[in-house]
């Protein structure tokens, strides 16, 4: 199972607990351990990970006003921002950058994806093909170099490197010059020899190693033997969009202390961020910006006291309290989707707060009769132009509310025929109802 799910799925599990005790928490840890070590986390820095969280969460030093729940889901992400390292900055200053790394790893298009990285940041930026061994190099980093309008340099069929940096570096006026070098199948001594020779020609400020996601841990070993050859001064990760193994890569190359600079996500020239852990969690927890919404969480805790989901039968008022709570917090935190039911249709998603504002102007004007048997609003004639007229709004938006209350009912029976997720579902809610924030705070998904 890939990281981001992995650890999603044991958040929803931990989350839809009806009651968070020690022991959920335990198992909770135990599904992390799982989780991180399939996706070659080292295990070492998994188990002093979640012996933290164990501490942090059922220690003596319990954070205050934050229920257990909370404070698992702050400490999961707290630990995994810590085990994957620092934010990069990148530097604005004009300089020289070499990329090296075994073949395929994706130096090549990280050159293109650095020149249109800084060009985008009002640095101009060239390109120079140092990889004499393959034959389509040249041709390759010309194209990009075209596409990303970065002037480009080499010498096609040339096999002296130092001919070709001799030649055009001293012609270059760029603000940042990136240099493409030969990979090997492994790391050898020919390597080494060929990337000191470029290192003396260029002198570059930043020798940057490219590896894939794909290596997993092994990133750490690789690193290594680069740095002690040529003196690294970080690496980038690759193919982070197509392996589950990245968590591992980034794990692995923090606890060998080299720091990740950049992570790429896809063939394009634009698929390249600096790294930064707290985005990389939010992503794998599902959350964009984790901070905001632990903040979001308490506010909406405080402000409103959402009534409890009568699941046997969707009123009009939790199905009111679910839009609003989805539009807060995102399509995962209502108990919809904790269930799984991530599809929420779109269209209730993107419900504007000025709409909202007019549903809760109709559903005041109902009778709590109308509310808990909303089918009896377009049974019986007048009752829709009453609450029309008693919310100031056309009739028409009190229809266009009951469609999409109707859509979710609709959802919702679907998903009760379900027997396995019912039985979920009353667990989670339990006979005397759970608190809906509650549930709500401790979203989930996945
Ligand atoms: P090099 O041999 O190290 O120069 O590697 P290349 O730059 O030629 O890349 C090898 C392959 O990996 C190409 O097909 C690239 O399109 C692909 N690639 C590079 N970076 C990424 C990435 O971040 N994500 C994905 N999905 N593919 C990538
Ligand atoms: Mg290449």
């Amino acid at each position: 199972m890939d990281l981001g799910k992995g650890l999603r799925t044991a958040m929803a599990k931990l989350t839809g607990a009806k009651l968070v005790d020690e022991a959920a928490v335990k198992e909770f840890l135990r599904d992390v351990q799982r989780v991180l070590i399939a996706n070659d986390v080292p295990v070492k820095l998994v188990f002093e990970l979640s012996k933290r969280i164990e501490k942090s969460v059922l220690g003596e030093e319990q954070a205050k006003g934050l229920s257990l729940r909370e404070q698992v889901v702050r400490s999961i992400y707290d630990e995994l921002v810590a085990l994957l390292g620092e934010k990069y900055e990148p530097d604005l200053k004009p300089r020289r950058i070499l990329l090296l790394g075994l073949y395929g790893s994706g130096k090549t298009t990280t050159c293109g994806k650095l020149a249109q990285f800084y060009k985008k940041r009002g640095l101009s930026a060239a390109l120079v093909c140092a990889d004499t061994d393959r034959p389509a190099a040249y041709q390759q980093l010309q194209q990009l170099g075209a596409k990303c309008g970065a002037p480009f340099h080499g010498i096609e069929n040339e096999k002296d490197v130092k001919k070709i940096l001799q030649k055009h570096l001293p012609l270059i006026k760029e603000d940042i010059i990136i240099v493409d070098s030969a990979g090997r199948s492994g790391f050898d001594e020919e390597l080494v020899k060929q990337l000191k020779t470029i290192v003396d020609e260029v002198q570059p400020q930043e020798k940057i190693l490219v590896m894939s996601a794909d290596i997993g841990q092994t990133a750490a070993r690789q690193a290594t033997e680069f740095h002690q050859a040529v003196g690294l001064t970080g690496v980038i990760i690759t193919k982070l969009d197509g392996s589950g193994k990245g968590g591992g890569a980034l794990a692995a190359c923090h606890a060998a202390k080299v720091p990740v600079l950049f992570i790429g996500l896809g063939e394009k020239l634009e698929d390249l961020q600096a790294f930064d852990s707290k985005k990389f969690v939010g992503r794998l927890l599902g959350f964009p910006d984790f901070e905001a919404l632990m903040e979001k969480i308490k506010e909406v805790g405080e402000q409103e006291k959402l009534q409890e989901t009568e699941m046997d039968k969707l009123t009009l008022g939790a199905f009111y309290s679910q839009l609003k709570a989805a539009r807060k917090m995102g399509p995962l935190s209502s108990v919809f989707g904790m269930m799984g039911m991530q599809d929420m249709p779109a269209d209730m998603m993107k419900t504007s707060e000025d709409k909202l504002k007019r549903y809760e102007a109709i559903i005041s004007s109902m009778t709590k009769y109308e509310r808990d048997n909303a089918e009896c609003l377009r049974k019986q004639k007048g009752r829709i132009e009453r609450v029309a007229k008693g919310a100031g709004v056309k009739p028409e938006e009190v229809r266009e509310l009951l469609t999409q209350f109707e859509k979710m009912a609709n959802l919702v029976n679907g998903f009760k025929k379900n027997r396995g997720l019912r039985k979920k579902l009353e667990k989670m809610l339990g006979k005397s109802g759970m608190d809906m924030n509650k549930l709500q705070g401790m979203m989930g998904g996945g």
